[in-house]
């Protein structure tokens, strides 16, 4: 995407939403580094959900481990992989206050030692609870970075470099908020609404969706297989419940 278009790309999303935040809720540095560790493949929905009521007596490590890991998976356990999730909870609120006298540091290499943290928490926590200019790359982000051409990469590390050396200083401390805002209800993964994107005309994407009901997207429709744009489905062998009968002779 040229430097001029990169420009009016953002100025459009910013235009929209001023003032983005994250979805997750959270109320201080701690609860944020808690709530973005529990997101990992799941919805904030389903995090804000079982927070709510947790964010409400732990607030802090120390409370964290006083409640202990058996008491945070009765709140966390409809949250996919929240056995996992509830240990690493335990192990990084005993480093935050064993190294960190129980803040959470303002430091890329501290927050990536911790416990279910890796890059993409580190850059979320730098950005919303410390205000730093980083762009955490999800999977709306890696999406949207390479349908629309701002910033094409095989991982998430090289969409993060090319976001880095593209956006101009001016768009980088909410970046990450409209780049996933946009992926999250316009760009989305199974079929972008392109009809109704704000940004269509400057996005490389060569297979754009048509207007429901309109003529292009019934032709498209059509030339179609079945298949096209339902969800992938996981290929899961299934056993036969009873025995094949035997040929009768
Ligand atoms: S035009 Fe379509 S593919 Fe391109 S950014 Fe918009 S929704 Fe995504």
């Amino acid at each position: 995407m040229k430097p001029a278009d990169v420009v009016s790309f953002y100025r459009r999303l910013q235009e929209q939403e001023p003032h983005p935040k994250t979805e997750l809720k959270y109320v201080n540095p701690y609860t944020l580094v808690v709530a973005v560790a529990l997101s990992a493949q799941a919805t904030d929905t389903s995090v804000n959900k079982a927070t709510a009521p947790l964010f409400k007596i732990v607030d802090t490590p120390q409370k964290m481990l006083d409640l202990g890991e058996a008491g945070l998976k009765e709140f966390i356990k409809t949250i996919g992989l929240f056995n996992t999730k509830a240990k690493n909870v335990m192990a990084a609120g005993r480093i935050l206050i064993d190294e960190h006298g129980g803040e959470v540091p303002r430091d890329r290499e501290a927050l990536e030692r911790l416990p279910g943290v890796g890059r993409k928490t580190a850059n979320v926590v730098l950005n919303v609870a410390f205000g730093e200019p980083t762009i955490a790359v999800d999977t709306h982000i890696f999406r949207v970075g390479n349908r629309t051409g701002l910033a094409p990469g095989k991982t998430p590390y090289d969409v993060e470099m090319k976001l880095e050396r593209v956006t101009p200083p001016e768009f980088k401390q909410h970046a990450h908020h409209w780049l996933i805002l946009h992926g999250r209800y316009i760009c989305i993964a199974r079929q972008p609404q392109c009809y109704r994107c704000i940004v269509s005309d400057l996005c490389a994407y060569k297979d754009k969706t048509p207007p429901p009901g309109s003529v292009l997207e019934k032709k498209k429709s059509k030339s179609l297989p079945k298949s096209a744009g339902a969800p992938q489905q996981p290929r899961v062998k299934i056993k036969a419940k009873t025995k094949p009968k035997a040929k009768k002779k």
